[in-house]
């Protein structure tokens, strides 16, 4: 009696497994087949279905929301396809039926994509690129028009939002240059004039500091943890910050087992020294000379005690530096210690100073590495990443 109890009991269990089996079977497969058929409802061929079940099922619900897209399957194989955006995809390739498919994948694609900016993106992706248009749009549509213009400055690597109208203008009276040579001179502030819209430098950005014939420094202004140059790393006697100092070290160390000599002939200069100078030059040479090659009192880098003027075993003169091969060296050399040489011969115009192949400027390495390898002034470098 017990027996047969237990081998019921076995047996119900048994057909309720298969009972709940078979249901579970029976709903997957109606679901299935229900999905299948409702696609091909939707106009999706066999090949598209095969294509489409691939998908998880949430995304073919996605799908399914929508009337049948002739784009999709382009869409699902691509190798940018995001499933979180296909809700979007779906959406606005079936709105603007007018707008290549590609463009408005690639512009859902985009991470500045702003789903609330779609209509004013449409009106400019037929003539501009996908990028320039979000741009544009995100940023800039209540001040200026997009034309071929605002098109060419957006698509300069340095452009800058907040220049574009100083671009604009500066182009009205230069229509002869290019558009990266109007973002190079506009980002180094040349629709002003030198000394005549000056401001205080911005201490704040530390080693980094800009000082130019824009930015000046106080008369007062003397920098801390300034340390002597002297014996084989200076001419007489120089001050630098330490870790321009520390830097010029390794330099100078890593010059001298190649066979070269470098040396200090001036570090950092006090405004009262700087002052001297200039008004030496300038009662030897005039204002408009000496304003090429000496800064005004307040306006020299050197006053920052980053920066230093260097010369070699014979100490020769500044100009005879340009022709030595302690010269060759740095100029392939002075970045991997995180020294620029801040005065070259084709950014005369950019600096407003003539070339000075003796005179570098602490920056650290990795900012010295970008502007040797992209070759652009430190002028360029400020205003568009650390301003
Ligand atoms: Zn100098």
């Amino acid at each position: 009696m017990k027996k047969t109890k237990k081998k019921v009991n076995k047996k119900r269990v048994l057909i309720l497994f298969l009972v709940i089996l078979i249901i579970i079977i029976l709903i997957f497969l109606t679901l299935n087949l229900k999905s299948n058929k409702t696609l091909k409802d939707k106009g999706y061929n066999n090949l598209e279905i095969i294509e489409i079940e691939k998908l998880t099922k949430s995304e073919i619900d996605t799908i399914l929301k929508y009337d049948y897209n002739e784009n999709l399957i382009y869409m699902i194989d691509s190798e940018n396809y995001n499933p979180n955006k296909l809700n979007l995809y779906l959406k606005y390739t079936s709105k603007y039926k007018d707008i290549d498919y590609l463009k408005m994948f690639e512009l859902i694609n985009n991470n500045e994509f702003k789903e609330t900016n779609i209509d004013e993106y449409v009106k400019y992706l037929d003539k501009y690129d996908i990028s320039n248009t979000i741009k544009y749009v995100n940023n800039l549509k209540n001040d200026v028009e997009l034309n071929d213009t605002t098109n060419g400055f957006l698509s300069e690597k340095y452009f800058i939002e907040d220049n574009l109208d100083r671009y604009l203008s500066y182009y009205e009276k230069h229509k002869d240059l290019s558009y990266k040579e109007i973002v190079k001179r506009i980002n180094s502030n040349l629709d002003y004039e030198f000394y005549t819209d000056s401001k205080a430098a911005d201490l704040s950005k530390g080693m980094y500091t800009l000082v130019n014939k824009f930015f000046y420094l106080d008369k007062n202004y003397v920098p801390d943890d300034l340390v002597d140059v002297t014996g084989i790393y200076a001419r007489d006697k120089a001050q630098l910050k330490k870790v321009a100092y520390e830097n010029f070290v390794k330099m100078a160390d890593d010059a001298r087992s190649k066979g070269l000599t470098l040396k200090v002939t001036t570090g950092y200069r006090s405004y009262s020294f700087q002052s001297t100078l200039y008004n030496n030059y300038v009662k030897a040479d005039g204002v408009k000379n000496a304003d090429t090659y000496s800064a005004r009192p307040g306006f020299s880098e050197h006053q920052l005690g980053y920066s230093a003027d260097l010369t070699n075993k014979d100490n020769v003169s500044f100009y005879e530096f340009q022709y030595t091969d302690e010269y060759k060296w740095l100029k392939d050399n002075a970045h991997k210690y995180g020294f620029i040489m801040r005065y070259s011969k084709e950014n005369e115009y950019i600096t407003g100073y003539v070339f000075e192949a003796w005179h570098y400027r602490y920056v650290g390495v990795d900012v010295a590495t970008y502007i040797y390898e992209n070759n652009i002034t430190y002028e360029e470098y400020y205003e568009y990443f650390l301003k």
